[in-house]
């Protein structure tokens, strides 16, 4: 049989039209001119890069068709092979697909579509073409009809192929893997540009958020972005890329953000973004520094996880679960950072930054979890425990972020101690820069393994750190911050104080009385039996009630080792425990300079080098 004459391809081609704003919904189709002649095979990934859970994506796709040809289209069969494929029967001519995707997921990891904004992730919306990911993809992004959105514009760090800068049309991307790693917002959002070592950054603020204080954003966010290009590239200062889009939903109450080659999507509390009612203080408000440590650590993965990479994100498999027990490095390293970069900007002083690691600091400390789960464990098991969190999780499970810039901190320190300041992390980090970061998309791209990780911490320190991998990161040992910052001067201390008693576990608000929404192991409330999710109404004859719940007011009267009995519901049970009341367990650390005018060597790049 004669093969069927096969056109030449240059692109995947998309296009994505907002078509119903109010019933959520993307319109989508894909057409593939050379269709696998078995039958083409589609798949939407499972999951995100960057945010490590199985999301099957798909579940979003209301309905879908195939059709082949040219002006007179014939229907094509599709088959089902999982949740998240199909296959196409097979076709000579092309073949193109048309969908519907349910778009309302107010979140940075899916898509979202109303009256007032659309954004996508790529991986929400755009079938794989199995087989073809290496050829280009292009999108053409459609204005919706409605007429709310006339005066819409698109901000993206996808590439132009047609379109204009802003502008509705078509965007290119080199391969599927772009293609999905530039997410799309749409919208009448705020838009400011600013310049970081001669690249532009723009700054997308999408929800109402009232006297914006703008030029205030862009000024600490271009001192964020270039200590961190210089931070990488200190001779060239040269950032990887020709442009960046830091990407904003303000809303009422919310937090997070997702990390991309040349851009980012963040969400954020509206009261979090500096605003021109406010009198300027020299330091960002706590809010406000919330959100610039957010910005700083999606950019320093731009390098560190978008770049650098574990060897199994390269490439990705984005239809099952990628294991990889260095997330303590891809996120702890970069949670280390986020904040020290803050500081190396001036955005903020040195008696701040010891907050914030002290609190850092009292979060580990506070689970008995940090005992049974090392960090590179738990950056393993991330997909089945960090990102599927339940009530026990303070007693099973330690988070990757919190201890693994623990670690970082730890293992800056030790380098600079015992080097006498000759080298520190930052050598270590651009170590990995250099050889696995810089020229990831540049053909040359491979992913680091974990082997070769610990053996260039030694090679680049020129120390053996051996212990410190075992003890620290494979290991559930604390680390002995308290000695490592002493030579600094920054004394260590926890401020618990010895009085005050607790049930030591987690109080939420509940009609009835309070819920518990953690027991910490050990603690007042599991020795006398109580569990997460009881609902407690009374302690020692009183009533528990308000918002918050009052039960820091009524065990305010008792000293330790008092006996009260507590009235709770456990489903529609009333039960009554005998509990021993405990001094309260949580650690209360405290960061203070000792010696006055000393700078904390931390902060400061290595003096000699
Ligand atoms: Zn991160």
């Amino acid at each position: 049989m004669k093969k069927p004459s096969q056109k030449k391809q240059s692109a995947i081609d998309y296009t994505i039209v907002p078509k119903d704003l109010a019933g959520h919904l993307f319109n989508v189709t894909v057409t593939v001119a050379n269709p696998d002649p078995d039958g083409q095979v589609f798949a939407l990934p499972a999951w995100i890069p960057g945010s490590y859970m199985i999301r099957e994506f798909a579940r979003n796709i209301v309905r879908i068709r195939a059709e082949s040809g040219e002006g007179e289209a014939r229907v094509v069969a599709l088959t089902k092979l999982d949740k998240h494929a199909w296959r196409a029967a097979p076709t000579a001519g092309p073949l193109t697909l048309h969908y519907e995707v349910y778009a309302w997921d107010l979140s940075v990891r899916a898509a979202h579509l109303d009256q007032t904004h659309g954004f996508f992730n790529g991986t929400s919306v755009f079938l794989r073409v199995l087989g073809q990911e290496t050829l280009a993809h292009r999108v053409d992004i459609q204005r919706p009809l409605d007429p709310s959105a006339k005066t819409w514009r698109v901000a993206t760090a996808m590439p132009e192929a047609g379109a204009r800068r802003y502008g509705f049309g078509v965007y290119a991307a080199a391969n599927y893997d772009e293609l999905i790693d530039h997410p799309v917002e749409m919208g009448d959002f705020e838009l400011a540009t600013f310049e970081a070592h001669g690249v532009a950054h723009d700054i997308v603020i999408t929800g109402r958020v009232p006297n914006l204080d703008m030029a205030r954003l862009q000024a600490d966010l271009k001192a964020i972005c270039e200590t961190q290009i210089a931070f990488f590239e200190p001779e060239t200062r040269r950032a990887p890329l020709g442009r960046y889009v830091f990407m904003t939903m303000a809303v009422g109450d919310g937090y997070g953000g997702l990390e991309h080659r040349a851009s980012t999507a963040l969400i954020c509390a509206r009261a979090d973004l500096p605003s021109l009612a406010t009198p300027k203080a020299a330091e960002p408000s706590e809010g406000y520094l919330r959100f610039l440590g957010l910005c700083s650590h999606e950019y320093f993965h731009t390098w560190n996880v978008k770049r650098i990479k574990p060897a199994v994100f390269a490439p990705y498999d984005l239809q099952a679960e990628n294991y990889t027990p260095l997330l303590w490095l891809f996120e702890g390293f970069t949670s280390y950072y986020d904040d020290l970069m803050l500081v190396r900007a001036g955005i903020i002083g040195e008696a701040t930054y010891l907050k914030l690691q002290a609190k850092t600091i009292g979060g580990v400390l506070r689970g008995s979890g940090r005992l049974k789960q090392s960090v590179a464990d738990s950056s393993f098991d991330a997909w089945s425990k960090y990102y599927r969190q339940d009530e026990n999780s303070p007693n099973a499970i330690i988070s990757y972020y919190t201890k693994g810039s623990l670690i970082a901190l730890a293992f800056d320190l030790t380098i600079r101690a015992r080097t006498n300041g000759a080298r520190s992390l930052d050598d270590i980090m651009l170590a990995l820069w250099e050889r696995y970061g810089r020229d990831f998309y540049n053909g040359a791209g491979r992913g680091v393994t974990e082997q070769e990780v610990e053996a260039l911490f030694d090679e680049v320190s020129g120390l053996k750190l051996k212990s410190m991998f075992e003890r620290y990161v494979r290991g559930t040992d604390d680390l002995p911050l308290a000695k490592l910052y002493a030579p600094l001067g920054v004394k260590l201390s926890d401020e618990r104080k010895g009085g005050k008693v607790s049930l030591d576990a987690g109080i939420g608000r509940d009609p009835l009385g309070a819920k518990l929404t953690q027991v910490h192991e050990g603690g007042a409330a599991h020795q006398a039996g109580l569990s997460a999710l009881d609902v407690v109404i009374a302690i020692d004859g009183l009533r528990v009630n308000g918002n918050p719940p009052n039960v820091d007011t009524l065990l305010a009267r008792y000293r330790v080792g008092d006996r009260v009995t507590v009235h709770a519901f456990r489903r529609d049970e009333l039960m009554a425990f005998d509990v021993t009341l405990q001094a309260d367990r949580v650690p209360c650390i405290a960061l203070s300079q000792a010696v006055a005018g000393r700078k904390s060597a931390a902060i400061k790049r290595p003096s000699a080098v």
